[in-house]
């Protein structure tokens, strides 16, 4: 049902120390191609965390923890050269946090980051749909059993990205008019 510009795209979501665009970093980063090959990194971080990234974040991390040069150059070599849009949900943060850690020289996307909250408007679909507790049922209209992925894990939610992307690729006109009611 959508018919996207390109198929040069990677998933990406991150979780990130602070709501507050001047104080937040990326804590963990989650980065899936188009044909499932997956990137999970957790970065150093000393600075400030908020009380919410306190309770729910900090606690999912698994460990192992790459310096931010390091998370850069994996990115990088993992993403290779061929500039791909990077596809977020509510991309806002991760965008501008993405930016905080490369800079713009050194950005391994195309320079303008898709936000399928976005995608999801222009489709009639309010973009809070996406969220596990949505009143309407939006996983079960797609087809989607969102218990295997968990949620605030930059890794599941990168590739449950993924699938709700691939998904939307296949509906038809009947499928997209369940999901806007
Ligand atoms: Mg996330």
């Amino acid at each position: 049902m959508i018919k996207p510009f390109s198929d040069n795209i990677i998933f990406v979501d991150t979780e990130f120390s602070s709501l507050d665009p001047y104080k937040g970093e990326i804590l963990s980063i989650g980065l899936v191609k188009l044909n499932g090959e997956e990137l999970y990194l957790e970065l150093e971080y000393a600075g400030e965390i908020s009380d919410w990234v306190k309770e729910n974040i900090v606690p999912t991390l698994r460990g192992a923890k790459v310096s931010r040069g390091e998370a850069i150059q994996k990115i990088k070599s993992f993403i290779g050269d061929k500039e791909p849009f990077m596809v977020s949900y509510i991309n806002q943060f991760d965008a501008i946090y993405w930016y905080k850690l490369f800079g713009l020289e050194n950005n391994p996307c195309y320079w303008i980051p898709i936000d399928f909250a976005s995608i999801l408007f222009a489709l009639g679909i309010a973009p809070e749909s996406y969220y596990f507790g949505d009143k309407n049922n939006f996983y079960e209209k797609i087809g989607i059993d969102h218990s295997k992925y968990k949620q605030h894990n930059a890794l599941d939610d990168a590739k449950l990205l993924r699938e709700v992307y691939l998904k939307f690729l296949q509906l038809n006109p009947q499928d997209l008019e369940k999901i806007q009611k």
